[in-house]
């Protein structure tokens, strides 16, 4: 046996932040071209009728690029299937995809909890729940979300939740992961979007509060003992912290 070498795991000099230089193809993850993106969908992506009919049905909306990408939606239910997830957060409805993505992932007994503050919003987005047939599993908390999380936890039900979405204004969004992590049961996950923001994070000249409340938000999570962590760059960049 020769040629192997092993380092010291306590060696100070270890950095996997040390900036990575040209790292063979393997090593990158890939940016995916339209045609690339369109080739993993045609192999991958079986978004249910339920939820086509939904991004079809609101894709005039001025603001229906604020939907989740499919394949993304069919991540989080495959994470949720993977859970046997039973009780699930949401902080930002829209017009409902995420949330109808989530809902058709629980079990028939299942219950979603989805914020949104938006009247508009939260009635096109029951409209949909209904029609898909999964209302049922939903209570829409119509109100700014950090009232409906700080009554959920005055309630009694931190530490009940499987599984978190936060999805919302970025400058709460602190806020919003502070409380939703109280209210998952340990070995719980919360899902966080737009963590990547289209790649502002990491051009330096993005200043606006909206890019440094990721940015900063990004940090703490880093920083955090109190969650398992990984950033995975679906959609707009997603962040999946397991509560420990
Ligand atoms: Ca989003």
């Amino acid at each position: 046996m020769s040629g192997l070498s092993f380092c010291n795991p306590r060696d100070k000099r270890l950095n996997p932040n040390s900036r990575i230089q040209n790292p063979p193809m393997t090593l990158q993850t890939l940016g995916l071209s339209p045609e690339l993106l369109n080739y993993l969908r045609s192999v991958s992506l079986r978004e249910p009728t339920e939820l086509q009919c939904l991004r079809e049905s609101s894709a005039s909306h001025p603001q229906s690029n604020m939907q989740i990408a499919p394949e993304q939606g069919q991540f989080m239910a495959l994470l949720l299937q993977l859970m046997g997830a039973k009780k699930a957060l949401e902080v930002g409805v829209f017009m409902g995809y995420s949330g109808l993505a989530i809902a058709l992932a629980l079990p028939q007994d299942g219950t979603l909890v989805a914020c949104e503050n938006n009247e508009e919003y939260g009635a096109i987005a029951l409209q949909h729940w209904q029609h898909a047939g999964v209302a049922h599993k939903i209570q829409l908390r119509l109100a700014p979300a950090l009232e409906t999380l700080d009554q959920l936890l005055q309630d009694g039900q931190g530490g009940s939740f499987d599984f978190a979405f936060i999805d919302a204004d970025k400058r709460h969004y602190e806020a919003y992961v502070e409380r939703s992590l109280q209210l998952l049961r340990p070995g719980g996950l919360m899902a966080i979007d737009n963590t990547l923001w289209s790649g502002r994070v990491a051009d330096p000249e993005v200043q606006d509060n909206r890019t440094q409340h990721i940015r900063s938000l990004n940090q703490k999570l880093y920083a955090s003992d109190r969650i398992h962590l990984s950033v995975v760059p679906i959609g707009d960049g997603l962040t999946l912290a397991i509560k420990r």
